[in-house]
């Protein structure tokens, strides 16, 4: 919608240069910059999935609480010890499972469904071109995983979350066809950036807030290495995650 709205705002601006400054020697210069500027909005709207640019994407809770998603698993190491200390501390998170890792690591998704967490699509093949595909193959990925967490768990809300969170305008498409959820995130861990697990929890620590929605990957060492640190000096700080009892309802409409 945001997309439509500025492509329409955009549209009056280019037919006002064109009339307005046709003659004068300002005109090309003036394109030039309109152009460039709608071509920022446009790539910020691509990489930024909280804008809402192009999909309409839940990246926060209604709620004080805060919840914790893990991204590209099932992994056969890394997932089980998050399980173990999601399990320990009585939390309960979301897990957007890569379709074919599920074939390959099937007993780790039952657990993550069987320890009472969500699962949720993030396509097939995680592929990180998938923004710059066509509607109907976006739409055949996602249908291909869901194929798959289906057999893992048919009662499950339908939410989604693009590979690198890029999203396009084929994705808006793509959301409406296959009537899904797509889920964001409002606080990155960079986990996949920081290589030791200190620097990454003390900067996390500080930008938890209430109602946040963190993303993580359960794929990575630091992660289960920081995880642990995180939900303690997190809940010292008075912070509520979501709990066990309350992911099963969180999505249900
Ligand atoms: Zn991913």
């Amino acid at each position: 919608m945001k997309h439509k709205v500025n492509s329409f705002f955009f549209l009056l601006i280019f037919i006002f240069e064109f009339y307005f400054l046709n003659d004068s020697e300002y005109f090309y210069p003036v394109l030039i910059c309109t152009f460039l500027i709608l071509i920022l909005i446009i790539g910020c709207g691509v990489v930024f999935l909280k804008l809402r640019y192009f999909v309409p994407s839940i990246n926060k809770l209604a709620s004080d609480k805060v919840l914790l998603t893990f991204d590209d698993g099932p992994d056969s190491v890394i997932t089980e010890k998050i399980l173990e200390i999601l399990e320990k501390n009585n939390i309960g998170a979301l897990f957007f499972l890569i379709g074919e890792k599920v074939e390959q690591n099937r007993a780790i998704a039952d657990k993550i469904v069987k320890c009472g967490h969500l699962i949720g699509n993030h396509s097939y093949s995680h592929n990180n071109f998938m923004a710059f595909s066509s509607t109907n193959e976006i739409v055949k990925e996602c249908r291909k995983a869901d194929i798959v967490l289906n057999k893992v768990c048919k009662d499950r809300p339908s939410l989604f979350r693009p590979p690198i969170g890029y999203t396009t305008p084929n994705y808006t498409r793509a959301v409406e066809r296959l009537k899904t959820r797509c889920i964001g995130w409002r606080l990155r861990s960079y986990d996949t950036i920081y290589k030791t697990s200190e620097k990454m929890v003390k900067r996390l620590v500080l930008k938890t807030r209430k109602g946040d929605i963190v993303l993580f990957h359960d794929t990575l060492k630091v992660t289960s290495d920081s995880l642990q640190t995180y939900i303690t000096e997190v809940q010292n700080n008075g912070i509520i995650f979501v709990s066990k009892e309350e992911i099963k309802t969180l999505f249900d409409e």
